[in-house]
């Protein structure tokens, strides 16, 4: 979403769109080196609290932890967090969209093999749909029964059907689509090769100045 603090962000284009800031075109790097779909800024939603939100990215293949929220999150990317109005944004787009949304702080790293970003404590933090029977008690400004958020959510790949969840840093939990097809544990890891290549795809992409993009890392699978 634009941040008029942003101040100084380059508009850059890449993969056929024209990304606000060099950090949102760097994540798009990041998820289409992966293999991971994205749709970015996909439709602006007007907030409970009458705020017009518009979330960068789409994710339409990617899960977070619950079952909920099959068929896709939103993902808003920060250079850092310390807009507390911007939590209470994202609980709402979660709670009026029904998908889970992740906030991401920095630029994709991989640091000792893992995935991860640069902000501040590294964290990303995420908020799930609102799970309550009566809805009504779960308002804004009332009883703030689902207004949590996680943080330390990660990227993860399963290595058995390669799909990309998010999920807590706890490596524990395994990929829910392998246990509903096979009935079997897989479990989802930061570290698989794909995701922390993609971060160091990302991270050493050039753009040049006109803000096209230009792949000159010349340790992209050895060419
Ligand atoms: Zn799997």
């Amino acid at each position: 979403m634009r941040n008029r603090n942003e101040v100084g962000a380059i508009e850059t284009v890449y993969d056929g769109y024209r990304f606000r800031s060099r950090l949102e075109a760097r994540w798009a790097v990041f998820f289409k080196t992966a293999g991971i779909r994205y749709i970015y800024e996909p439709e602006c939603f007007r907030l409970p609290s009458g705020k017009l939100y518009l979330p960068d990215f789409y994710l339409p293949d990617v899960n977070m932890r619950t079952t909920e929220d099959k068929g896709g999150i939103y993902v808003e990317v920060k250079p850092s967090v310390s807009d507390s109005d911007e939590f209470d944004y994202l609980f709402e787009l979660s709670r009026i969209t029904g998908k889970s949304v992740l906030l991401i702080e920095g630029t994709p790293k991989s640091s000792d093999g893992h995935l991860d970003s640069d902000g501040d404590g590294h964290y990303q933090y995420s908020w799930e749909p609102c799970t309550c029977s009566d809805k009504s008690k779960c308002s804004i400004g009332g009883y703030d029964c689902c207004k949590w958020w996680d943080n330390y959510m990660q990227f993860m790949r399963c290595y058995k059907c390669l799909r990309v969840r998010v999920q807590y840093d706890s490596r524990s939990e395994p990929c829910e689509y392998c246990l509903e097809k096979t009935g079997e544990k897989v479990s989802c890891y930061d570290d698989h090769p794909s995701l922390v290549h993609a971060a160091q795809v990302a991270r050493s992409y050039r753009f040049d100045e006109r803000g096209r993009g230009l792949r000159l890392t010349a340790t992209v699978n050895g060419k």
